[in-house]
């Protein structure tokens, strides 16, 4: 089933949008699965739990932090992950670029905006990504890049809600964009939808999506 789950999405999406396949809660088992059918993308939200898969599974995957942060567990992972999506503090980026620096890597990151409108959702609001990107003390982070924002919409049906939300997500993206185009780093990943809401995501902007359960099936829990 996982493969076919993989396949379908594939073909449904864009070529130039990325597939994070979100493993979380699921077995190894599930996601050597999913790799031997191509993909090499996963996604995690807990640290432990990716440095435990990381360590059995093959080394060609690139390992997504998709959960909230917590800044005293980014040494866990500063080794391997490919890229940390959800950065909603300053702090954590000197953490990350910290932890980085010991291990001479650059580490990946998307600052997580807020655009749901619950207030159970982390997240930056637009000014506070602004002022961020406008910072000097970004330019002396060397071991990180902004590579990008990401987004989680409202847990609702209502289509034009969440089409309201990645489109205003969008804009941002693409005003901050040309604003730092002179800039060390480069504005060019928009994650954001996930298995309810994908296509919605690409028709408004996404390039990147976060797809657990209409892959690997439901979970027992909704983390
Ligand atoms: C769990 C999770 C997903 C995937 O959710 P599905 O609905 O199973 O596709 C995507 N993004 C984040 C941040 C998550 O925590």
């Amino acid at each position: 089933m996982i493969k076919e789950n993989l396949l379908n999405i594939k073909q449904s999406i864009p070529k130039n949008v990325t597939l994070v396949a979100v493993s979380k809660t699921k077995p190894v088992s599930d996601l050597q699965e999913a790799y031997n059918a191509g993909q090499r993308i996963f996604g995690e939200n807990k640290i432990q739990e990716m440095v435990e898969k990381y360590d059995v599974l093959p080394k060609d995957i690139q390992w997504h932090m998709i959960g909230h942060l917590q800044s005293n567990k980014v040494k866990y992972m500063a080794h391997f992950v490919d890229l940390i999506h959800g950065v909603d503090k300053f702090s954590t980026l000197k953490e990350i670029n910290k932890q980085a620096k010991k291990h001479n890597r650059v580490i990946n990151c998307l600052l997580q905006a807020k655009i749901a409108k619950e207030d159970t959702k982390f997240g930056l609001s637009f000014s506070e990504i602004e002022h961020i990107l406008d910072s000097s003390e970004i330019k002396a982070l060397e071991n990180i890049k902004i590579v990008g924002f990401m987004g989680m919409a409202t847990f609702t049906e209502n289509q034009n809600q969440l089409e309201d939300e990645f489109s205003s997500l969008k804009n941002f993206f693409n005003q901050q964009k040309l604003k730092t185009a002179n800039a060390s780093f480069k504005l060019e990943t928009l994650s954001m939808g996930m298995s309810g809401d994908y296509q919605l995501a690409i028709e408004n902007g996404g390039t990147m999506i976060r797809v657990g359960s209409s892959i690997f099936g439901s979970r027992n829990y909704p983390l």
